[in-house]
């Protein structure tokens, strides 16, 4: 049993309950119980008692759509519109590149990244993921890893025909793990077929498995799907059976307010991108509208090569500012509203309320700490206000993933991520020359 102490706690549980002087009871990964530290101090004896410095406590944040390898493409084609983009570099670039080495290296950058930022929970859209498995099970991260499906040949599926056999067997590696989860992903509407997307929507039924797509992330490709279609793209996918549960749509930047409904209606979730979709000039998903309307919104910080970082709680305050200066009300999309975004709406999304999400007794202990004694988190009147507008990646101090201290002062404990810098200016050599 452990039990950490001297905490202000926001549990985000559904009546946002918050302990300004509190502590949590931890035990085989579980939490056994949260309150006021006076109560559980006299109700718990535990031989590990860490104090966390009057620290916020909060559940770890969930990051629903990134490219986790992608960090060795960091800075490498900037300033570009998404097709040139794509097209001229990173389709071509990921075919010469890409293999289990570059997976292996841009995923143990993207581990130590994530875990800096206070993510213990990631939905992965990308190539070999058996080996990411391997990485992110060795960092002690919660993550869902599925493979990219799409129309033309990838680094490890050369042959299209074949992929839903190759995947299908990567499912039946990891299905069943404690931390590594299977889910499916086809790449996009206008780079799969009907027949791919219905194959990868069977797949995610036979196991029942999270599905992730990309939606709607430009103007072109709503017109595509319109002259192909004569639908917009969120009716031609619910047309298709894509739509359901545990399905989460990324981007979802130029969706009408008859697709949300839909969306809704279906229980998929989205899955912002704000600082991709600003840096892409994609344009800006309506995400006010989505809240009004009910969706389960969740974000993501995209790959590291459309961001340029893994820092979720920056994307998180983008969120914010970007609604605001959208819908012009600096009362669009506030502090708490974002920070369910980051915790709880992410286990929502993935089908995982019950386990994380919140500091709630019997789910999993995913815990973050950020440090308030760095001049920028000073003073401390609102945490919520504080996380979201105020701090960075660099305040959060230790990471708990399932009742295991994955970082602590900021060290990183469960793998070294000492030779990071060696590993960039290798592939930095193999790529540029
Ligand atoms: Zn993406």
């Amino acid at each position: 049993m452990e039990i950490i102490k001297n905490c202000y706690i926001i549990t985000m549980d559904k009546h946002l309950s918050q302990f300004e002087c509190g502590a949590v009871v931890i035990e085989n990964g579980e939490i056994l119980d949260v309150g006021n530290e006076k109560d559980i101090l006299s109700h718990y004896k535990a031989d590990n008692i860490y104090d966390a410095d009057k620290n916020i406590l909060l559940p770890g944040f969930i990051n629903t759509h990134t490219h986790s390898a992608m960090t060795l493409f960091r800075g490498f084609a900037d300033d570009l519109p998404l097709n040139n983009w794509l097209n001229d570099y990173i389709f071509p670039s990921e075919g010469k590149y890409v293999c289990e080495e570059f997976i292996n290296n841009g995923c143990r950058i993207a581990a130590s990244e994530m875990i800096r930022s206070g993510i213990t929970t990631f939905l992965d859209m990308y190539f070999f993921q058996d080996m990411a498995g391997k990485v992110f099970k060795e960092a002690g991260m919660r993550a869902f890893l599925s493979e990219g499906l799409i129309n033309f040949p990838t680094p490890d599926m050369k042959d299209p025909e074949k992929a839903i056999a190759y995947v299908e067997d990567f499912i039946n590696k990891w299905i069943g793990d404690d931390l590594i989860s299977p889910a499916i992903a086809a790449h996009a509407p206008y780079t799969c077929s009907d027949k791919l997307l219905r194959n990868a929507r069977n797949l995610a039924d036979k196991y029942n498995l999270v599905f992730n797509i990309h939606l709607s992330e430009t103007a072109l490709e709503v017109d595509t799907i319109l002259k192909e279609n004569g639908v917009r793209p969120a009716f031609y996918l619910d047309n298709l059976g894509i739509l359901k549960e545990k399905t989460i749509l990324a981007h979802c930047v130029h969706i009408n307010e008859d697709e949300s409904l839909l969306i809704r209606d279906r229980g998929s979730s989205i899955a912002h991108n704000p600082q991709s979709n600003m840096k892409l000039a994609s344009g800006i998903a309506p995400v006010n509208m989505f809240k009004r309307i009910g969706i389960n919104v969740t974000i993501g910080t995209d790959g590291a090569c459309s961001n340029n970082n893994l820092d979720i709680i920056e994307e998180g305050r983008e969120a914010a500012l970007l609604s605001k200066v959208f819908e012009n009300d600096p009362t669009s999309l506030d502090a708490k509203y974002i920070l369910q975004c980051l915790t709880i709406n992410g286990a929502k999304a993935l089908g995982m309320e019950d386990n994380i999400g919140s500091i709630e007794k019997g789910k999993r202990a995913d815990i973050i700490i950020i440090d308030i004694h760095t001049p920028n988190m000073i003073p401390l009147y609102n945490p919520y206000s504080q996380i979201v507008y105020s701090a960075n990646q660099s305040n959060v101090n230790d990471v708990m993933i399932d009742g295991k201290w994955v970082m602590k002062n900021k060290n990183i404990l469960s793998f070294d991520d000492s030779n990071l810098f060696e590993l960039g200016e290798k592939w930095k050599k193999r790529i540029k020359g």
